[in-house]
């Protein structure tokens, strides 16, 4: 057993901000003996350190826990150029082969990867632009790692848990469940700053749901309305529809129609209804030309017969939203 004073993550900070630096690093090194995977601890003892080395050991700790911590990262780096500088070339250090956990599937990887070389996906929350657009090499292996964090979280939900949903589910480019697990992340104190960006950018982002009872209709639209900075949400028949519909509060519906159950007609109708409380455009999608008439008919604002060219929908998309 280690003997310990009890100090508090906030008695290191106050005695920082009071300029007490050494007395800062012993509290922080005594919390460490006995949570020394404390990562806001770890971060805040490599800002105290006594000396560029000792500095970057205390980040290499914190991102061996947390590869995807950007301000470790980033503190890292600037160290990195500074010793750089300080040194003649010739005594230059080797930089350290490191190696790290894809955080999708596992695959040890490059510290310096940003792309996985397995399963093709990005862990990091740089440019979220960068994670959508990117093509996964296997996103099977991506879907099996979603089910098994899945599966932790029914366990125990834990901000690291929807922080990996989260990254996972946003290379699979279902942004508003990204969202909602880095919301939690956040929630539970997984609040770093790529993480509070991510959020912010993607709660900026328009709504889109899209409402259709077939997946390859679904899976078409997705890429097309993400890659296009909106925020996607699907429902797989009417009554869903409505219900996300009231739920979620879309900017905008693309809805079938053609489904079973309520078809499209009904669900616009009832979309309608709800103009008081909440008013969103209406695009319907059909295999038929003549059913124009009867989508305007029952409240649709535009009208796109299938097959459609993603042009075409991301050009309707953003003249409804600009009305
Ligand atoms: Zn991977």
């Amino acid at each position: 057993m280690v003997a310990i004073k009890g100090y508090t993550l906030t008695d290191a900070v106050l005695a920082v901000r009071a300029g007490q630096r050494d007395k800062a690093r012993t509290m922080l090194d005594e919390i460490l003996q006995c949570e020394p995977e404390n990562k806001q601890v770890l971060l805040w003892r490599a800002g105290v350190a006594a000396t560029t080395e000792e500095s970057i050991l205390f980040l290499e700790r914190l991102l061996n826990l947390d590869p995807a911590n950007r301000q470790a990262k980033e503190s890292l780096d600037a160290l990195h150029a500074r010793l750089r500088r300080k040194r003649p070339p010739e005594e230059r250090v080797a930089q350290r082969v490191w190696k790290r956990n894809c955080e999708l599937c596992d695959a040890e990887i490059m510290a310096q990867q940003v792309k996985c070389p397995r399963c093709g996906g990005i862990d990091s929350l740089s440019s979220l632009q960068e994670v959508v657009e990117n093509q996964l090499k296997d996103e099977r292996l991506v879907l099996e790692a979603r089910r098994h964090w899945e599966d932790r979280l029914r366990k125990s939900a834990t901000a690291e848990v929807h922080y990996r949903l989260g990254l996972l589910d946003l290379n699979t480019l279902r942004n508003s469940e990204a969202l909602f697990h880095f919301e939690e992340a956040s929630r539970l104190g997984n609040n770093y700053p790529s993480v509070e960006r991510a959020i912010q950018t993607l709660r900026a982002q328009r709504l889109i749901l899209a409402v259709d009872d077939s997946p390859t209709v679904l899976n078409v639209l997705r890429p097309m309305i993400v890659r296009s900075g909106m925020r996607f949400l699907q429902a797989e028949d009417g009554e869903q529809g409505l219900a996300t519909f009231r739920r979620a509060l879309p900017d905008l519906v693309v809805l079938d129609f053609q489904m079973p159950g309520m078809d499209g007609l009904e669900t616009c109708r009832l979309i309608r209804k709800e103009r008081l409380k909440h008013d969103a455009p209406v695009i319907m999608l059909s295999g038929k030309l003549l059913d124009k008439l009867r989508a305007k008919l029952a409240g649709a604002n535009d009208y796109l017969a299938k097959p459609f060219e993603e042009a075409t929908i991301v050009r309707t998309i953003r003249k409804l939203l600009a009305k």
